[in-house]
């Protein structure tokens, strides 16, 4: 199985980065992740610093780029989450002027996060479970860079919770190849990650991969055990979230050979409309989903 260390790094999905590694379609791989602040945080007192020299653009790497043999433009990525694993302490922290609360929030605030067994040790005080997820996740768009703190269409700084072991994230292909890059694994993350952090922690991430021939999807969608999910990367969550239900729209027409009304209408009567990021950073836009249940059968 192909295993690639976190120092093979990149801030952006780009068709220009060279791949780390080559793998065939089914291929597992395995991938170190660091944290958002490249591992430079690990105790209260290193914020300040960090803040410092802190590079919008140089945030959240992503483990990559790795070259998928057989993968052409047109086609679909399905990166299948198999395993997520944690180092033992994470962060979270505010971001000056982000977020969705900014008044009388402490310009360095920071919460060491422990992990412990299945839980977490937030700053010594609290214990709750862990919601081990994966942020960034994507492929080479068509053109230019995405920075891994921006999302967009093709992946990158997706940060959905429903992204962790048992789902399916289906990515399109703009390039030979595909360049897929994975980071910003989260310990746990609400909906919105509404401060602009989740706990966030090095990780390890274990997907497998498989070419899927002429279905690139225009936005990336996620299959899970018990729902499908269509997404929205904008710069306001309305535009966000209105992809998203344009996505499931679609989605439902083809699936029960519905009329454009008749989907809507069930995305509305059945589908879950989810935030995935709106923490106001600038120059990151906001995420959203629609989650929809697979118990939804076609008898007619
Ligand atoms: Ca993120
Ligand atoms: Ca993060």
């Amino acid at each position: 199985m192909v295993h690639i260390t976190r120092e093979k790094l990149v801030y952006g999905f780009d068709a220009s980065f060279p791949p780390v590694a080559t793998i065939a379609s089914g291929d597992t791989v395995t991938v170190e992740t660091f944290d958002t602040s490249t591992g430079r945080i690990h105790k209260p007192e290193d914020v300040p610093a960090f803040v410092a020299v802190r590079d919008p653009k140089k945030v959240n790497p992503a483990c990559g780029p790795i070259y998928v043999e057989g993968a052409e433009p047109g086609d679909a990525l399905a990166v299948e989450i198999l395993d997520i694993k944690l180092a033992p302490l994470g962060f979270a922290r505010a971001l000056k002027n982000a977020g969705v609360i900014i008044d009388g929030i402490r310009d360095f605030g920071v919460v060491m996060v422990r992990v412990d067994g299945d839980d977490l040790i937030y700053g010594e005080k609290l214990r709750f479970p862990a919601r081990t997820m994966v942020g960034v996740l994507g492929t080479a768009p068509a053109e230019g860079t995405i920075y891994t703190a921006h999302p967009g269409a093709q992946g990158s700084n997706i940060d959905m919770t429903i992204n962790k072991v048992g789902a399916t994230v289906f990515l399109p292909v703009h390039h030979p190849g595909a360049l897929l890059s994975i980071g910003d694994v989260h310990a746990s993350m609400g909906d919105g990650e509404v401060c602009g952090t989740g706990v966030e922690i090095n990780g390890e991430v274990t997907v497998r991969v498989t070419v899927v021939k002429g279905a690139a999807p225009e936005r990336i969608w996620v299959e899970t055990p018990d729902d499908w999910a269509t997404t929205g990367q904008a710069e306001s969550l309305d535009d966000a979230v209105r992809q998203a239900v344009e996505g499931m729209t679609v989605f439902l027409m083809n699936r029960f050979d519905l009329d454009k009304t008749e989907a809507f209408l069930l995305v509305s009567a059945r589908g879950d409309v989810r935030v995935g990021q709106c923490a106001r950073i600038p120059g990151c836009d906001a995420t959203a989903y629609v989650l929809f249940p697979k118990d939804v059968v076609k008898i007619l």
